[in-house]
């Protein structure tokens, strides 16, 4: 199994004796764009030394920008069912967790993407729980091509990750065939005791079959997957180890590793109690995690939830986040019942801004906020994207695909005061830009946007 315990604990164990000279080796490497080892990952993992945290902090925030630039990709979840026979410890939706249980009808689903739209969103991750009878993959199915086909004045969904349970072959070429973005799978926890632990007498308590969804995916033809595993169930640092040794596996396999990976940290939950989970991540540890991640896996986007708090958000944008959820309900049906404030979630979330607010503040950190969704469209997927990627030209179309998709959003959902920040904003990354065709490209995209056109992008 790629999943090698014996040799996690080792490369941890061994990583406890590592000295102040050995991270800085390792820092150095990252410095110096070397690609690094799991031996390396682990010793980095066991960084106290704070002048060599802000190094580590320093060295993921310039990765970031170097590969990305200063954009943000915003997106937002969009939850169809909380149907689930699964008993995830640590899920509000699990099995024994009474209340009325529903899946959206299509009409629902286009109320609840209307409402999105008009929020500014293009992107969303469709969530579902698990349940072959009330919630089959034709529902799936249909569901997208009702999100995909829903417009409302100006607004459109161009882009629909997928976040359902680990399934066939089969199942994902259906999904590739309906035109899904990425396909978000969490591991939850990579440790094999622990993750039997957590998930009883479920049909997802088959630690293989799970582990081995991206596989399948990928035969499938479904380029582009999400992972993320759940920190709080198990040694964090296993963890890491784990998402790494993953990544490795399906690079080596299929020549391309995750396109994102998601950390969530674990959350209070109806039905649950946080004490009971001894494996909690601390804020500090947290923040090493991800900028440990992003020297690891240079070209990965990470990605943000509202689970944490908007201080957390905005200080791991520093440190390599390249994707948040903006204005998130996790509830079945949320989007429409907020106003009413009847919604049941799936867990608790930090960070309540409205997406105006949350742009607001990325702007003024001189961040530019992108609801771009270009490459999946221009068949930038799998190791395409990624070679763009790694030879640092996808720099050459976020950016003005963020400036673009900022002003489409500014003309048709801004207020005043955004408005005349992100004019701002766009104005002088123009300046910052070295080639006139870049820049020529961006000017005549607003000036189409101005006239009406859109859903610009290269
Ligand atoms: Fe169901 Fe997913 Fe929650 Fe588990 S984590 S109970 S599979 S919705
Ligand atoms: Fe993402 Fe590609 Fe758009 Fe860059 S150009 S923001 S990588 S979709």
């Amino acid at each position: 199994m790629f999943i090698n315990h014996e040799l996690i604990n080792e490369l941890l164990k061994n990583a406890q004796n590592a000295t102040e000279n050995d991270v800085d080796n390792v820092l150095n490497k990252a410095c110096n764009r070397e690609n690094l080892t799991f031996e390396d990952i682990a010793v980095l993992l066991e960084i106290k030394n704070e002048n060599q945290l802000d190094k580590l902090f320093k060295i993921a925030g310039e990765i970031k920008n170097e590969i990305y630039g200063n954009r943000v990709v915003l997106f937002a979840p969009l939850y169809i069912s909380n149907y689930c026979v699964n008993d995830c410890i640590y899920c509000g939706y699990q099995r024994c967790n009474k209340f009325e249980r529903r899946r959206l009808t299509q009409d629902e689903i286009r109320e609840e993407v209307k409402i999105l739209e008009k929020m500014g969103h293009k992107r969303l991750a469709l969530e579902a729980g698990e349940d072959p009878k009330n919630c089959p993959i034709e529902y799936i199915l249909e569901s997208l091509d009702t999100i995909y086909s829903t417009y409302n004045e100006n607004g459109n969904i161009r882009r629909v990750n997928v976040n359902i349970a680990a399934t066939t072959v089969n199942n994902y070429k259906k999904l590739k065939e309906k035109g899904i973005g990425t396909y978000i799978l969490f591991q939850e926890t990579y440790h094999k005791p622990t993750f039997i632990k957590m998930h009883g007498k479920s049909i997802k308590n088959d630690y293989y079959y799970h582990l081995t969804a991206f596989d399948r995916a990928m035969e499938a033809g479904v380029d582009d997957v999400g992972a993320g595993v759940l920190f709080g169930l198990s040694d964090p640092k296993f963890e890491v180890l784990g998402l790494m040794m993953h990544n490795a596996h399906l690079e080596e396999k299929f020549g391309v590793g995750f396109h994102t990976i998601s950390f969530p940290r674990l959350k209070k939950a109806e039905g649950m109690d946080l004490n009971s989970f001894p494996h909690l991540v601390s804020d500090d540890l947290f923040k090493k995690i991800v900028a440990i991640t992003r020297l690891a896996v240079p070209y990965t986007g990470i990605i943000m939830s509202t689970r944490e708090s908007s201080s957390m958000r905005n200080k791991l944008l520093k440190y390599g986040v390249s994707q948040v959820s903006a204005g998130s309900i996790t509830g079945v049906g949320g989007y429409k019942e907020n106003e009413k404030d009847e919604n049941i979630n799936q867990f608790t979330l930090e960070d309540h801004r409205t997406p105006i607010e949350v742009l607001k503040e990325l702007i003024s950190d001189e961040y530019i906020p992108s609801y771009c969704t270009a490459c999946y469209r221009m068949g930038r997927t799998g190791d395409r994207f990624m070679s763009l990627a790694k030879s640092g030209e996808i720099h050459n179309v976020c950016t003005p695909n963020a400036l673009t998709t900022l002003k489409e959003f500014l003309l048709d959902y801004g207020d005043k005061q955004l408005q005349d920040m992100g004019d701002k904003l766009i104005n002088n990354e123009i300046e910052k830009i070295q080639r006139e065709d870049i820049k020529n490209i961006i000017y005549n995209n607003i000036k189409s946007l101005k006239e009406g056109e859109r859903d610009l992008y290269l």
